[in-house]
């Protein structure tokens, strides 16, 4: 039996500033540390609890964080970026997921690094109304593969406003409490990782007697996707099936989740390019 795990960092224990987050920061390091340290903790209990094989998606950045020396042999770990399915990449035929690090959206008040995808460009992800969260999109994309997501760990107030609306049957676990964008109050790693393993166990659990259902979402999907910028928006509109709604906003309809997040995505990528034309042009 098959199992899958996102890692974002974000919502990781212990990580509250940028050098933390970026390849060549001075503190990465120490971030990728913890993050393996919370996946290997995570993957390690699900093995003992009858999932003989975990997918990894390291899905934060540029998709390289996470420290493969160490890797069991029942872990396949999928890394680099851009790649389809982006965070979700690999969830196809497992049975269910676990999201772990994973932080609120743009705009949450102090919650640590809120944001949505892109804290460069964008504002507000909207799916048929609902603003989403990281969690929620990649939550529904899984739901459109039929996989349940049975455990989220990482910053509280995502567990407050997302999961325990969105996925109640999902186990949740604060990895970090935040007093500010740049400020997180974590418990010990000895006692997330007891934690994490009683958490993982109890979602097994619900798992096993079919408490955990996918998230589905109501079709044709309606998305709509407010930039931080115009010029995003600019580059959005350029596909034919998506309708400027103002300055800021875009919105499509797609026939499933998988093909929303699809176009989304390459919104995400066509404002990372024109980013860099202005960056370059500076
Ligand atoms: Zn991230």
């Amino acid at each position: 039996m098959k199992a899958f795990i996102s890692v974002d960092m974000e919502g990781m224990p212990y990580i509250v500033v940028l050098s933390h987050l970026n390849l060549k920061g001075t503190l990465y390091s120490e971030a990728r540390k913890i993050a393996t340290k919370v996946t290997l903790t995570a993957a390690e209990e699900l093995n003992k609890h009858g999932f003989d094989e975990i997918v990894v998606a390291d899905s934060h950045g540029p998709m390289v964080n996470l420290l493969v020396d160490d890797l069991p042999e029942y872990v396949e770990i999928v890394r680099g970026y851009p790649r389809p399915l982006s965070m979700v990449a690999g969830i196809e035929d497992c049975k269910a997921a676990l999201f772990l690090g994973y932080h609120a959206k743009f705009g949450t008040m102090k919650s640590t690094f809120d944001h949505t995808y892109s804290g460069r460009a964008v504002n507000k992800v909207e799916v048929n109304g609902i603003e989403a969260s990281e969690f929620l999109l990649n939550a529904y994309v899984a739901g459109d593969l039929n996989v349940p997501i049975m455990l989220v760990a990482g910053e509280a107030q995502l567990l407050k406003d997302d999961v325990k609306r969105y996925a109640p049957w999902a186990e949740t676990l604060a990895l970090k409490d935040s007093f500010s964008r740049m400020s997180a109050k974590s418990r010990s790693m000895v006692r997330i990782e007891k934690e994490l393993r009683e958490a993982v166990k109890k979602a097994v659990k619900k798992f096993n007697h079919g408490t955990v259902k996918p998230l589905k979402v109501k079709k044709p999907v309606k998305i709509g996707v407010s930039f931080l910028a115009s010029h995003f928006a600019d580059a959005a509109e350029l596909l034919p099936m998506v309708k400027r709604v103002d300055g800021l906003k875009v919105e499509y309809t797609a026939k499933s989740m998988v093909e929303a997040y699809r176009i989304f995505e390459l919104f995400v990528l066509a404002s990372s390019g024109v980013y860099a034309i202005i960056e370059s042009l500076q």
